[in-house]
């Protein structure tokens, strides 16, 4: 195989004497004839065809060494991709392996346990560490390729995609947790077919990046935004509650007003909000249908304002 790695450090030459259940010892690999660690290398680099997630090919490549071999956790650390995923548990002595492939390198993968590593477990761990590289490269591509399909290429914002996501996972904690719930603000930009019909398509795309910019950098850290539509977006307000979500609602309005600028500075560019809180929903189309009545009111109003969905007693069907 192509796939190599670099070994950093492990932990001492000690000896230790074999574990036993009861009166019978386990298989170690010493007792592994080489015709049966082929077969353990076969069985294993099948398994790991068996998923495309990290944490799953580590959790395999766990269990299977753990038949042969006392070790009581395994830790894949990747720093350019965020990845540090922790199997079993973390001790003392560790034996910690740089993956590369091609010169590409593909971060760290450690073995730890209480007691030092021998030589000859050194060697075992080595002879199947290759079986892992290629599952864990295509597990990597295939999460960039995820992360792209998420992004909204116009804005770089994160799109409707990723936001069903956050939200599902948002409303089900507010449905598990009665203090942690979420407030969505729907944004919608006032008159955009005008902008886009009095200065080009190519300058309300402009437009929209700049909104998606300030909606970007006036949010917390733990909050998300999105791009829903057309020139629609949505900031996903975490722990929150209906003043919070006004704030922000009110913060974001008050930049897009002042700051974002048609070509010729005819007049400002406007937006409308829409919010809703948290209600006992069991999905988030229901909240997000909620926040868009709000957003209908919040035009009928004469735009440029934030309404909540309290305020609101719009029937959907009606709209
Ligand atoms: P309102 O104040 O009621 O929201 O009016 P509006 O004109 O903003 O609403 P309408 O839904 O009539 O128009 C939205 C326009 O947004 C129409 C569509 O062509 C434009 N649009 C949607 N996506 C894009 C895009 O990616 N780039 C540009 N430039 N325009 C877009
Ligand atoms: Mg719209
Ligand atoms: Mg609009």
């Amino acid at each position: 195989m192509a796939g190599s790695f670099n070994q950093f450090s492990f932990g001492g030459q000690t000896t230790q004497s074999k574990p036993t259940i009861g009166n019978i010892s386990p298989i170690t690999f010493e007792m592994l004839s080489p015709d049966r660690v082929k077969d353990f290398r076969l069985q294993l680099f099948s398994q790991l065809q068996t998923t495309l997630d990290v944490e799953q090919l580590v959790s395999i490549f766990f269990r299977h060494l753990k038949q042969y071999l006392p070790i009581s956790g395994v830790q894949y650390v990747n720093g350019d991709k965020m990845i540090d995923t922790q199997i079993g548990h973390m001790a003392k002595h560790r034996a910690q392996y740089q993956l590369t492939m091609k010169n590409v390198e593909y971060g760290d993968i450690s073995f730890t346990r209480g007691k030092r590593f021998s030589e000859k477990e050194l060697t075992f761990i080595e002879s199947v560490m290759d079986v892992i590289i290629f599952p864990l490269r295509n597990a990597i591509k295939y999460r960039d390729a995820l992360a792209t399909a998420m992004i909204d290429p116009l804005t770089g914002m994160n799109n409707r995609g990723a936001m069903s996501i956050t939200l599902t996972r948002e409303i089900e904690r507010a449905r598990r947790h009665d203090d942690q719930n979420v407030s969505i603000i729907m944004i919608d930009v006032d008159h955009f077919k005008m902008i886009n019909d009095r200065y080009g398509h190519l300058s309300g795309d402009d437009i929209l990046r700049q909104i998606a910019h300030l909606i970007q950098q006036s949010i917390r850290g733990s909050d998300a935004c999105f791009r829903y539509g057309g020139e629609e977006f949505l900031i996903c307000v975490s722990n929150s509650n209906l003043a919070l979500a006004r704030t922000v609602a009110e913060r974001v309005r008050g930049l897009i007003s002042e700051q974002v600028r048609l070509p010729d500075r005819a007049k400002p560019v406007t937006a409308s909000f829409g919010i809703a809180h948290y209600n006992g929903e069991s999905d988030w189309p229901d909240l997000v249908a909620r926040a868009d009545k709000a957003l209908y009111a919040a035009k009928q109003k004469g735009r440029n304002c934030v309404v909540s969905s309290m305020e609101t007693n719009v029937p959907v069907n009606s709209l």
